[in-house]
């Protein structure tokens, strides 16, 4: 199985990746469902909605404030590096993530689209006003600071730049996920459940137009049923066995 997913992946033209939550699990980050999933300790409805913020900004802050500082202690593992080597190998085309934590930028992938936003990444509420804190060196002000954040332009509330539950995708970033998708010829989806639409189109779009998806993930998902290749267990070993064999089957 690997070899053959070896050989596809060194011989495509046009081979996307599109990841979610269980290509992180490695570095440390809980995904949303499954054992020692993030939403076991917090309601969903309490922490990731506009209505939670509009009730109470505070308690979405602090579980933000808090997801912030662990994904900057994560580092990206040997999943995230072998896309990154993919990429500068001329082979990946693109990463399209569901995550936020930024570790796909971090590894050194360049093309990157994140279809939910990034944890580093901070808008206004009334106005245009948008900031990524780690490029202006804001960060650990920002942490420490015991109230709510204010826009530096108008003074509204500021909330974080991430799609909550009940919010529409990113236009921009969606309309460029589905022409690479449409242009695919191989998908590797690696770590996501593929339950969350319209990210989950992603994959179908690709078998729709005749390309080929392998999938990475220790468990069954909604698009198991889609994929040519499945690959069981987790996406750093997985991965850097699977760079190996690339690496060899492109020097042949
Ligand atoms: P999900 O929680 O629904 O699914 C996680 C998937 O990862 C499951 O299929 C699970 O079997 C698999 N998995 C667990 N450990 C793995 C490993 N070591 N290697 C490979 N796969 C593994 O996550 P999702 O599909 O990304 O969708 C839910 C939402 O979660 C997304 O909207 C995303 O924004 C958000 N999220 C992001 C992060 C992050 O940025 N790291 C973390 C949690 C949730
Ligand atoms: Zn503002």
């Amino acid at each position: 199985m690997i070899e053959e997913a070896a050989k596809l992946i060194a011989h495509s033209r046009f081979l996307i990746a599109f990841t979610g939550a269980g290509i992180s699990a490695e570095s440390g980050i809980p995904t949303f469902r499954g054992h020692g999933g993030l939403w076991e300790n917090y309601r969903v409805e309490e922490v990731a909605t506009p209505e939670a913020f509009r009730r109470n900004p505070s308690l979405v802050w602090d579980f933000y404030k808090m997801r912030i500082r662990k994904m900057k202690d994560a580092k990206p593992n040997k999943a995230h590096l072998a896309l990154a080597e993919l990429e500068k190998m001329g082979i990946l085309k693109a990463v399209i993530t569901q995550n936020i934590d930024d570790l796909h930028r971090r590894a050194g992938s360049e093309n990157v689209i994140e279809l939910h936003g990034n944890i580093y990444r901070v808008k206004c509420t009334s106005c245009d006003y948008r900031e990524n804190l780690k490029e202006s060196g804001r960060l650990d002000e920002f942490l420490d600071e015991g109230e709510l954040p204010g826009c530096p332009k108008c003074g509204s509330l500021l909330r974080p730049d991430v799609v909550w539950f009940g919010e529409p995708l990113p236009e921009q970033a969606l309309d460029e996920a589905f022409n690479l998708a449409r242009r695919a010829d191989l998908c590797l989806v690696i770590g996501t459940s593929a339950q969350v639409f319209p990210a989950a189109y992603i994959p179908m779009l690709v078998k729709d137009e005749g390309g080929r998806i392998i999938e990475i993930n220790p468990d069954n998902t909604g698009i198991t049923h889609l994929a040519d290749i499945i690959l069981r267990g987790k996406a750093g070993e997985i991965m850097d066995g699977l760079l190996k064999k690339i690496r060899h089957e492109v020097r042949r």
